[in-house]
Order: structure tokens, then sequence, then C-alpha cells
């Protein structure tokens, strides 16, 4: 079936997977592009420019596998071995507040 694919749509795939990649690890960015890059490419140094930073907690994924609760969800059998991170309100990431600060100046 993958001869059917066309090379745009690899293309497209690759930037759809990079860009999700990019928000999820981009404290990793930091590895690459240095904070002094970033600003002179006008760039935030605090993410990027991608007004959002992965949380920490769950590496952005929103929602945290095991832990110290983990017996108590094991007893309590409609919920898997997870919960919802508290952190960033299970979204994964929070709103850069580099930018956001930005935003409220302009
Ligand atoms: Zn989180
Ligand atoms: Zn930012």
């Amino acid at each position: 079936m993958f001869e059917h694919i066309t090379a745009s749509e690899i293309a497209g795939f690759g930037v759809g997977a990079f860009l999700l990649g990019a928000t999820v690890y981009a404290p990793k960015i930091d590895s690459f592009i240095s904070a002094s890059q970033r600003s002179s490419l006008g760039m935030c140094k605090r993410c990027g420019d991608l007004r959002l930073i992965a949380c920490s907690s769950c590496k952005g994924s929103g929602v945290i596998k095991g832990g110290p609760f983990n017996f108590i969800q094991l007893e309590n059998k409609s919920k898997v071995r997870s919960s919802s991170c508290t952190k960033c309100g299970a979204r994964g990431h929070f709103q850069c507040p580099e930018c956001s600060n930005k935003l409220s100046r302009a």
C-alpha cells in the first residue's frame, strides 16, 4: 500500500511529525538551538516561538503513568494505571510565559 503514497504526502507527514515533536520536545531543542541563536533569529528564547512549553512532569503527554498513587488506582478498576497530570491540567504543555508577556504588552 505504500506505493500509493506520493512524495508530497511523505513530506507533509514529515513536517507534521516534526511540528508535533518540536512541541512535545521543546526543552530538548535547547541542545540544538542555543538561546543566543534564537534571539538573533528573533525567536523566543524560552520556547523558540512555539508559544508552548512541554510539561516536564508528564513529558508533554498530559498523563502520568504509575507514580506514588499507583496502588490506589489499581483498586479503582475503572481507571487504567495512569492519571491526568495536575501540573499542566492534562494538557501536556504550558503557555510560554515569555510569549504571553509579549502579547499582553503589544
Ligand atoms: Zn503535565
Ligand atoms: Zn515563548
